[in-house]
């Protein structure tokens, strides 16, 4: 009997040929480029949890710079004490899609209780805020793959050109035209929008706050710009809902803009210390995307422990004026420190992250991992995250780290800052 092994023979024609190397050819090439330019991150194994202010790496104890638990909800008892209940009643995974058995009532809760906290009328839950942001726009923008009211790619999306990944894969699967806008820019925006026909759909994105800029979009000129052209507006609130508004309620809390925005997108891993995302509006809208948001019917529900533990930590949120109070205080000691020793420290001082120049992309990366040497976890933002040559350190306080932890990251600073000569 013939024991040779048996190998197919279109496997032997690939190889002769040598196919079977060529098809990842370009996939190779692209990674040894990133590599070569130093622009392959570091993925530091954090051997402790990532969202604390101090964290072990490598065996070593740092100051973590880089979480976005801004208000320190991750680990607070209450919110892990819910968890644990949770947990307990529904074990790990949701078992399905709201469709199939994911729609239990905890999920109803939270749905509400979301609502609740950024002001509409309901909610709609995911189980990241990229889904969330990967289901709206074809929603919206293709409703029932171009069957009425609106025909199929008419549909214009003008969406700020410093808009998140998610929202730009979102942009990118809806059939509608897109448009990008200059950052923040409102006359740039206007100046787009009123080229685009009446009868066309329209749709505006911008974000609450944008974390890389340290600032809050000037969201009231967006209502009136909606407004006038008939647009519908959508903010992506990842970073402000927990931050910004007296209840924590986001950017449309801090304006007293509530009714006016159409959908409000959130997420609960950022202030509110969990996993999942959020789009929030009127009682119609939701009804709607519980049909048409593709991520919804897709893919499973957010579990029954992670909702259990969110409702606690909203509930804390709305009640987390001291919380708030604290971070901003930390985030004004750095900022003003930082650029009292020289540094140039981007943002209008009204959101708590203080993006700190660096420039160069290589200096960047050098001075992260000098920062690193001495205890300070602070990865740089290179490009393509932000343009060329602007690459920065994006210090992220929280509420519960200390001055100790504070004047820790400064001390760093000043010497990894001078040595790069960065700062004088
Ligand atoms: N939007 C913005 C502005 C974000 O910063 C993020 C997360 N970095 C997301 C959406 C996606 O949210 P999630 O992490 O919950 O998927």
């Amino acid at each position: 009997m013939d024991k040779r092994p048996k190998i197919p023979i279109s496997k032997i024609i690939k190889s002769f040929l040598g196919w079977e190397d060529a098809k990842m050819q370009n996939i190779y090439e692209l990674l040894t480029f990133v590599k070569q330019n130093e622009l392959y991150p570091t993925f530091y194994n954090i051997e402790t949890a990532g969202t604390e202010p101090e964290v072990v790496i490598n065996g070593r104890k740092c100051f973590m710079f880089s979480s976005n638990n801004y208000l320190g909800l991750s680990m607070h008892p209450r919110v892990i004490e819910k968890a644990k209940e949770y947990l307990n009643l529904h074990g790990l995974g949701p078992g399905g899609s709201r469709f199939l058995c994911g729609n239990v009532s905890v999920l109803e809760e939270l749905d509400q209780k979301v609502a609740n906290l950024v002001g509409t009328e309901d909610a709609v839950t995911f189980p990241t805020g990229y889904m969330a942001n990967m289901g709206i726009f074809e929603a919206l923008m293709d409703p029932f793959m171009g069957y009425f009211p609106y025909r199929k790619g008419t549909g214009v999306i003008f969406s700020d050109e410093f808009n998140h990944g998610s929202v730009v894969d979102g942009c990118r699967i809806s059939d509608a035209k897109k448009v990008i806008f200059q950052h923040n820019n409102l006359t740039d925006l206007e100046q787009k929008i009123s080229r685009v026909p009446l009868r066309h759909h329209k749709m505006i994105v911008t974000e609450g706050a944008y974390s890389l800029e340290g600032e809050i979009t000037a969201l009231p000129r967006f209502v009136d710009i909606a407004k006038k052209y008939n647009a519908i507006l959508m903010v992506d609130d990842a970073h402000g809902v927990g931050v910004l508004g007296e209840r924590g309620g986001g950017a449309v809390e801090r304006f007293s803009l509530q009714g006016q925005v159409d959908i409000i997108m959130g997420s609960f891993d950022k202030a509110l210390g969990g996993m999942g995302g959020f789009l929030a509006g009127n009682k119609k809208l939701m009804e709607y995307l519980r049909i048409a948001a593709r991520p919804y019917i897709f893919s499973s529900a957010v579990p029954g422990v992670m909702a259990g533990a969110m409702i606690e930590a909203i509930n804390l949120c709305m009640h987390g004026q001291a919380l708030r109070s604290k971070l901003f205080e930390n985030y004004h000691y750095i900022s003003s420190r930082l650029k009292s020793i020289g540094f140039k420290v981007l943002g209008s001082g009204d959101f708590p992250v203080a993006p700190v120049v660096i420039g160069n992309e290589n200096v960047a990366l050098q001075f992260a991992e000098r920062l690193f040497d001495l205890g300070i976890y602070a990865p740089p933002f290179r490009w393509p995250a932000v343009p060329q040559g602007a690459s920065r350190m994006r210090v992220t306080v929280m509420s519960n780290h200390t001055r100790a932890h504070l004047d820790g990251l400064l001390e760093a600073f000043e010497r990894v800052g001078r040595q790069f000569q960065v700062i004088k």
